[in-house]
């Protein structure tokens, strides 16, 4: 673990940092001043805070929001961080005796109003309290007050300008949840910040495939089935330590390299299992949450949550840690409602009651992530309060899309319930309302003499939640996070009342498999890649390295797909040093070569019409083309191209099915067998056509030929 990670956890408890958080510590330590971005409730405060305690002196954090300070303050107090407020709400007396406290140097974070700050009185004070101790650095948070082109400019905030003037050498850190460009100008200019660091941090993580899976019964055979199909390193969280070493031991059975990871196991023994898992050694590890936070391997290439976390910024977190060379990953989440009863389990474990109904409430989060039909990036970012329009085309929502339905008058009937209960009812509430139940609650509260008790009978409980989840993730109406979950309302939601918005929610249906990682390599690639893999691997054992510090996955893929045959053409690709050039390079390229030798055998000599199709075929054209050009039926031409490929002509499969159908079929084909077109086609389903079927098959004959031939 890094210092930073371990002041981390120190002082706040955290495990790890959130995206840009470490990047703006290390500035602001550094004392550059840095404008942050980041959505809301991604974790500003701290950004600043901890350079605080980190370095000597007294730390000014600028608010405009005296409401908050109190309790903000509070809550650094509780976590035993010296922290005090000066702003109008206090009288003359508690202002002075907090005053004398810092001038003691008791003090490394005072708060303070923007109006307070500006005063001549408090100039006089903060340049005493710096000619003492220090002044460690200016927060400014909502720095987007600033400014005239933002939404909520404030003219205080515009006499911060001459704090630069007076204090020139103390770093400062301005933060803020919205900024356009012209904002964010704004904000750099009006506080002359020097050279700033600019850290716009979105949580998105495009590279990453999010997936969850219903769990069967048969769950670890479900598991088993995945991880097979990886061909790179993996993390999988259970719940406990006994499940952690019960899943481990049955992959070593079936053939796969796991290890357990837990908090009971000895530091050596843990130390050395990382250290493995660093190596390439081990590809699995089978962990509790505890495995993680301190490693920082960048090619892991899948997460799965055997068990369901309990809540989405744990699962966040933890699947987080797959993909951080930015290339594909996957996430597989496998919800099953037996797993949902032994948090609730643990819930009720808790001491007090506040606390116990939190944790429900971020369990419930989480199951509506994991139960939802919208886009999962939506649902996630969404939860940091970053608005994500969907479609991302990278989570089994997207890829499998569900049927898209116009609910807007259901939307309606559902948010004016609400707004009839006064915005003081949760989710199930109000469905009950709508669906006219008689239960207690309802008469009591005289809700069954409302206008919209029983409007919703048509439609089953499910379905409404459905929608109100939708509405939640899209973030068409909100809840508070107090534990209760009361609906409430949003400038949106009045728009969906006022007919001046549609709402669109996907309706559910089981979901399907999918597996996602190198899609975009074409086959043969793929297939090198795995060789140049192995050879990694070999190198790095014989230097005891990580098989990443020799070349990353990138570089690995770009030589897979390239097909380097010289040292000049290696050097090419990016990541390739000329040390690494001189180092690995002749053993890579003669990799490559063997590769390209073995897989180029063309032995029986094809008829003259076929040639004919093989040369139009080499120049381009499509199957459909090439019958027009002949005359004669396109299945003609597709039986003659796929008897081309399995004769090891020199054909390119790209040329006729894409490469992510070409995987799919691929896989297909691996599970049912070659043998009958009509199995591969029930098993695929009627997307694929027969003629791309015949192709990839014919594909797959040639490499079963070739493997069998060597
Ligand atoms: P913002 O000011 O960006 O809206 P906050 O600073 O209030 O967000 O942080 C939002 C929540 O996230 C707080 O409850 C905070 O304690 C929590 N938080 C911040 N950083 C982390 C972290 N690294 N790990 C877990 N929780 C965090
Ligand atoms: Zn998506």
């Amino acid at each position: 673990m890094s210092d930073l990670e371990t002041a981390l956890k120190q002082s706040f408890g955290y495990e790890s940092f959130r995206p840009g958080q470490k990047e703006i510590i290390s500035a602001v330590l550094a004392q550059q001043d840095v404008l942050a971005v980041m959505p809301t409730g991604g974790g500003k405060s701290l950004c600043y805070q901890l350079p605080a305690l980190l370095k000597p002196g007294l730390a000014v954090v600028v608010s405009p929001l005296i409401a908050l300070m109190q309790d903000q303050v509070e809550s650094l107090q509780n976590n035993g961080i010296a922290a005090t407020f000066l702003n109008s709400s206090l009288t003359a007396q508690e202002a002075r005796s907090r005053r004398l406290s810092i001038l003691q140097g008791h003090i490394s974070l005072l708060y303070l109003a923007p109006e307070k700050l500006v005063s001549s009185s408090c100039k006089n004070f903060l340049h005493s309290i710096q000619d003492k101790y220090g002044l460690s650095l200016f927060a400014i948070d909502e720095a987007h007050c600033i400014s005239e082109w933002g939404h909520d400019f404030r003219p205080e905030y515009r006499q911060l300008k001459t704090l630069r003037s007076h204090f020139p050498r103390v770093p400062m850190i301005a933060l803020t949840a919205t900024a356009t460009e012209r904002v964010r100008d704004d904000i750099i200019h009006q506080l002359t910040l020097k050279q700033p660091k600019i850290q716009i941090t979105s949580f998105n993580r495009p590279n990453l495939y999010y997936e969850v899976q219903p769990k069967k019964r048969q769950h670890y055979n479900q598991l088993f089935k995945f991880i097979r199909h990886q061909n790179g390193s993996g993390i999988v969280y259970c719940l406990s330590r006994r499940r952690v070493e019960e899943v481990a031991f049955r992959l070593r059975k079936d053939g796969i390299s796991a290890l357990p990871y837990h908090a009971g196991m000895s530091d050596g023994n843990r130390s050395d299992y990382q250290t493995r898992f660093l190596r390439d050694d081990v590809q699995v590890i089978v962990a509790t949450i505890a495995f993680g936070m301190g490693i920082d391997k960048p090619d892991i290439r899948f997460v799965v949550h055997y068990d369901l976390p309990r809540n989405l910024e744990n699962y966040y977190q933890e699947a987080g840690r797959a993909g951080r060379d930015n290339e594909p990953a996957q996430c597989l989440l496998l919800f099953g409602s037996k797993d949902i009863r032994t948090i609730e389990y643990l819930i009720a474990q808790k001491e007090d009651e506040k606390s116990q109904r939190l944790a429900r409430q971020q369990l419930r989060k989480m199951i509506d992530y994991a139960e939802g039909t919208d886009c999962r990036r939506t649902i996630q970012l969404n939860y940091f309060g970053e608005h994500f329009s969907g479609n991302c085309g990278n989570c089994d929502n997207c890829l499998t899309p569900k049927p898209i339905e116009d609910w807007t008058i259901e939307a309606q009937k559902f948010l004016s319930c609400v707004a009839r209960c006064r915005e003081r009812f949760g989710m199930t509430h109000i469905i009950s309302i709508l669906r006219g139940s008689k239960n207690k609650k309802i008469e009591q509260n005289g809700h069954h003499l409302l206008s919209t008790y029983g409007i919703g009978k048509e439609q089953s409980f499910d379905a409404w939640r459905n929608l109100a989840r939708s509405l939640l993730h899209q973030g068409l109406m909100t809840e508070t996070t107090d534990g209760y979950r009361i609906l409430k309302l949003n400038q949106r939601s009045w728009e969906i009342l006022r007919q001046k918005r549609t709402v669109y929610i996907a309706v559910p249906k089981s979901s399907s498999q999918k597996t996602g990682s190198n899609k975009d390599l074409d086959l043969d690639s793929q297939q090198l890649l795995i060789r140049l893999r192995k050879k990694r691997k070999r190198l790095a054992d014989a230097q005891h390295l990580a098989p990443y510090m020799i070349f990353a996955d990138t570089t690995l893929k770009q030589m897979a797909k390239a097909k380097p045959t010289s040292l000049n053409l290696l050097a090419d690709l990016s990541g390739v040093t000329e040390h690494k050039l001189n180092e690995y390079g002749e053993a890579f390229i003669s990799e490559i070569q063997a590769f390209l030798h073995e897989t180029r055998l063309p032995i029986p000599v094809p008829s003259q019409t076929k040639m004919k199709t093989l040369r139009l075929a080499q120049q381009g054209y499509s199957i459909e083309e090439i019958a027009a050009t002949r005359g004669v039926k396109p299945e003609t031409i597709a039986n003659h191209v796929s008897e081309l490929i399995e004769m090891n002509q020199p054909l390119k499969l790209e040329q006729f099915v894409p490469k992510y159908e070409q995987t799919i079929i691929w896989e297909t084909i691996t599970v049912v067998g070659d043998q009958s077109l009509k199995t591969i086609r029930e098993a695929l389903g009627e997307a694929y056509s027969y003629q791309q079927i015949k192709l990839v098959r014919a594909w797959w004959r040639r490499k079963q030929n070739q493997l069998s031939s060597t």
